[in-house]
């Protein structure tokens, strides 16, 4: 994806900004046939999902979110506290968020810039969702690293994954009442953790999908890490992902398992160093299958 100067494209009447975008060019397609979720969903995401439907009493805490219109809140936050993206406002975030909707087949979320240093985004409400940008992420990224967030939270949408994101935050900030709250809702919070992290896994797949970008890819996850925008001409993704294998070893073991296991257990997301791992080698495979049946896989 090439990008060149900035281009404000105004009124020939009025003179009023209509549309700020750089020219952005995104991959070629031949069409923007429908993608079944069925064909990229991870398969402990798919699994750990049937397992969270079964968690007796949770459908009841949606329930009870939603009637507490825990959704209405979040919109009325964002507005009130967020910039939104439009055509004329981050044009050109704007064009991505639209992109990357076109190719999922959903129609485009809202977009917002939170002001927030760490570099962040994410996806809420279900009916109509928002992701939510942060400064720092937009500042730490280069065009296509943002496309690749962008469509990472698209994927998420795509996945249906948003309505139990939303009840893992709901529940993880749920006041403490008589400090007992937490003690009943922390069992299903692991839970929810737990295919958190898988869910993870789906939308880095979407990503791949929708930018046809592995390095791009690979370097966000490696500036989550601990990366910088200021470092980023200084970096091989290849000397990030040998991490993996030096990891892998370190936790064979029985004991080193279980520190690994109870390390990750309140995470939301996966160790970036696994999400690369994985996504490399589906990336691959999927290389691979398309060359073995052309224009048959995603
Ligand atoms: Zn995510």
């Amino acid at each position: 994806m090439k990008l060149a100067h900035g281009v404000r494209y105004k009124c020939s009447k009025c003179d009023s900004v209509i549309h700020y975008k750089k020219n952005i060019s995104f991959p070629s397609r031949d069409s923007y046939a429908p993608i079944e979720v069925q064909s990229f969903v991870h398969p402990l995401d798919r699994a750990a999902l049937a397992a969270l439907k079964k968690v007796p009493g949770l459908s009841h805490a949606i329930k009870f979110m939603m009637k507490f219109s825990y959704e209405k809140y979040v919109r009325v936050s964002e507005l009130a506290d967020d910039v939104r993206v439009t055509q004329r406002t981050y044009g050109y975030i704007h064009d991505m968020v639209q992109e990357a909707s076109k190719v999922m087949g959903i129609p485009a979320p809202s977009v917002y810039i939170n002001q927030h240093p760490v570099p962040n985004g994410y996806t809420t409400c279900v009916e109509q969702p928002v992701i939510v940008l942060t400064s720092g992420l937009v500042e730490m990224c280069d065009d296509d690293e943002l496309y690749v967030a962008i469509s990472h939270e698209v994927g998420h949408i795509k996945c249906e994954h948003v309505l139990y994101h939303m009840l893992a935050h709901f529940l993880g900030n749920f006041p403490d009442l008589l400090g007992i709250t937490k003690l009943i809702t922390a069992g299903v919070n692991l839970t929810l953790l737990e295919w958190y992290r898988k869910s993870e896994l789906s939308a880095d797949r979407a990503a791949i999908i929708i930018t046809n970008n592995k390095p791009k890819v690979i370097s966000l996850l490696m500036k989550l890490a601990g990366g910088t925008g200021k470092l980023a001409g200084m970096v091989d993704y290849a000397d990030f992902i040998s991490q993996y294998k030096e990891w892998e070893e370190l936790i064979k073991g029985v004991s080193a398992r279980m520190i690994y296991r109870f390390s990750t257990l309140f995470r939301s997301h996966p160790f970036p160093i696994v999400r690369a791992h994985e996504i490399e080698i589906w990336a691959d495979m999927k290389d691979q299958c398309e060359q073995v049946h052309p224009g048959e896989c995603v």
